[in-house]
């Protein structure tokens, strides 16, 4: 049965090869099997003050590589928060589910307002109420969410319950984690971390240009190659055989593992070139339609409009009945 699902998208930073094989390829798959809801949390990017300037542009960045990515408006409701007032009132209405203590042992809540003493502000305190709010304005089934997400996922189970049990209605369900994919890939880093991430930075971005692709590949960590035959590879020279899997031909990883089987020394160079153009094969059509989304305004606006209406629609319904069942009622 086809199940909602909704997933939240930070309007920071670009996407990287990581986030691409890592959710993307499993987003755009997800929207032929499910009702799904794709939404940039703007209001959430508030509690560490953007510049104004800046929201606009990231917005629209992160909106224009989603959708060159695969993610269509046809399929899915694409939508910016902002653009959905009746998030901001059920926001309001579950904050009274919502209690200090245990917003304030909330990990990412601790985490933050040590990094930032500054600005502790009520929204940074109550993120997880509005991150349910996301979630149960459309009464979602399932949210992908990665580790960090679990604690805030379990909070809006609370706040659901506790609403359900509070007014004795059946009506918020309560969401479960989705799980992306058995064998989800992780796409290292170049620098032989375990992951590739945004904060890591090492990151190959959708949007980097060939040349910047070929000199960060060239600077991938290796050493003086294999030191006999049929060894196991260090994690640095594995992370790039995993990238190599996942971008190239079958032929091409055989050909590499078949050198790495015998020992032969001198191939680094050959692999890194290879690894490379692999990449720019993937990512060169992607920033391409990037680019073209970002210079169609026409094109955006259809699709933010589109989105807030249908996000809009399901919000609507969903808030006028809690308004029912908490009492609220017209002269
Ligand atoms: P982030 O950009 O770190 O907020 O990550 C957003 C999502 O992208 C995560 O929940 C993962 O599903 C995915 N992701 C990020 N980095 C990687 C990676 N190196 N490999 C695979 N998936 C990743």
């Amino acid at each position: 049965m086809k199940k909602t699902v909704l997933s939240g998208i930070r309007p920071t930073g670009n996407l990287h090869l990581g986030n691409y094989y890592g959710a993307l390829v499993n987003f755009v798959k997800m929207q032929n099997e499910h009702n799904c809801f794709f939404f940039i949390a703007d209001w959430h990017s508030l509690t560490t003050h953007p510049d104004p300037k800046m929201l606009h542009t990231n917005v629209k960045n992160v909106l224009s590589e989603y959708l060159a990515c695969g993610l269509d408006p046809e399929k899915s409701t694409i939508y910016v928060q902002s653009d959905v007032p009746e998030i901001a009132e059920l926001y309001l209405l579950l904050n009274m589910q919502a209690y200090l203590g245990e917003l304030e042992k909330t990990v990412s809540f601790k985490d933050k307002a040590r990094k930032n003493p500054n600005n502790v502000n009520a929204g940074l305190l109550t993120y997880p109420v509005l991150m349910a709010t996301d979630i149960l304005i459309h009464n979602a089934d399932y949210v992908p969410v990665g580790k960090d997400q679990e604690q805030h996922l379990e909070m809006t189970r609370n706040y659901a319950q506790r609403f359900n049990s509070k007014y004795a209605v059946d009506f918020f369900t309560l969401p479960t984690p989705f799980i992306l994919g058995q064998n989800l890939i992780k796409i290292p880093g170049l620098d032989g971390s375990g992951k590739m991430g945004k904060s890591e930075g090492n990151a190959i971005y959708l949007v980097d240009e060939p040349k910047v692709i070929e000199k960060k590949v060239k600077s991938a960590l290796t050493d003086n190659g294999p030191e006999g035959q049929n060894l196991p590879k260090p994690d640095y020279i594995e992370n790039l055989f995993t990238i190599l899997k996942v971008v190239s031909e079958q032929q091409t990883v055989d050909y590499y593992e078949d050198l790495w089987g015998r020992g032969e020394q001198r191939w680094y160079g050959s692999l890194k070139k290879q690894l490379a153009e692999d990449i720019i094969k993937v990512t060169s059509p992607i920033r391409e339609k990037i680019n073209d989304i970002k210079g169609n305004n026409e094109f955006l606006q259809k699709v933010t409009a589109q989105g807030a209406e249908k996000a809009r629609e399901s919000a609507a319904k969903t808030l006028k009945e809690v308004r029912q069942i908490m009492g609220f009622k017209k002269f």
